[in-house]
């Protein structure tokens, strides 16, 4: 049976301090709610992964990810991070392929093909993100866009590898705004997505892969959406920065 996942993005926010906090808040909160098939991330940035990897180890519901790595494995890369820092640091995810990266900072399909090969390489898991904007979705484009986003960032893998591998459908016009793809709209693009699956690689990987929705998740809306036979979980940014928040999306699956 395919994992059910929780994952948390805090993206730029939380000092040092505050982020150790939430963290620890976190860890103890979901101490006793984590279920058999169920894993809980947390994506911070940076400076916190080594410390919260630590704490992580402690307390064993929890594993830890980063939300970007360098596509080269080292170098003179002023201020970048590599993947096998990130490893080093204890954290075992990377978030690759987030709408915010792909617009405010030019990342390509082929760049972050690049990024999901160097992850895999020092045994991080990327957590890929694919998602049509606005315009996309009012023009009818979206499973097209979806689809490519898919064939350039991740089906150039080896069966076994794209099997290690979390997939996070975020419809952009639905991260940060407040608007929430219905449970029905988001079923439709991840049964879409995982039929994608089975073509390249077949049924038993496509019935493997979990498949996170993103977008505005709460824990209000968050029941109807994992109770859609293809979401296999969230990727929560703004409500993994309140443990309570974070930790009720968490509890949807008990
Ligand atoms: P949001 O962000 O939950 O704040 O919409 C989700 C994401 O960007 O991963």
């Amino acid at each position: 049976m395919r994992k059910k996942i929780v994952a948390g993005n805090w993206k730029m926010n939380m000092d040092y301090q505050e982020g150790i906090s939430l963290f620890s808040e976190v860890a103890n909160m979901v101490k006793d709610e984590v279920i058999g098939n169920q894993q809980i991330i947390v994506c911070s940035p940076f400076i916190h992964l080594h410390s919260i990897a630590s704490l992580a180890k402690e307390s064993e519901n929890v594993s830890v990810g980063a939300q970007n790595i360098h596509q080269e494995d080292a170098g003179a890369y002023t201020g970048e991070i590599s993947a096998k820092q990130v490893r080093s640091t204890g954290a075992e995810y990377v978030i690759l392929g987030h709408s915010e990266r792909r617009a405010y900072f030019g990342e390509s399909d082929e760049l972050l093909a690049q990024k999901v090969n160097i992850a895999l390489t020092h045994g991080l898991i990327p957590i890929f993100c694919i998602g049509e904007t606005r315009e996309e979705r009012e023009a009818g484009d979206f499973f097209d866009v979806i689809k490519t986003q898919l064939e350039k960032g991740v089906f150039h893998l080896s069966a076994s590898d794209f099997s290690k591998i979390i997939l996070a459908y975020e419809p952009v016009w639905a991260i940060g705004t407040g608007l929430t793809a219905s449970p029905e709209q988001a079923q439709e693009v991840h049964a879409f997505i995982r039929k994608q699956i089975e073509a390249k690689y077949g049924a038993a990987v496509a019935d493997e892969t979990s498949v996170l929705y993103g977008g505005s998740c709460n824990p209000k809306n968050a029941p109807d959406l994992f109770s859609q036979p293809d979401i296999d979980g969230g990727l929560i940014g703004g409500a993994s920065l309140k443990s309570r928040d974070f930790t009720d999306i968490v509890k949807v699956f008990n």
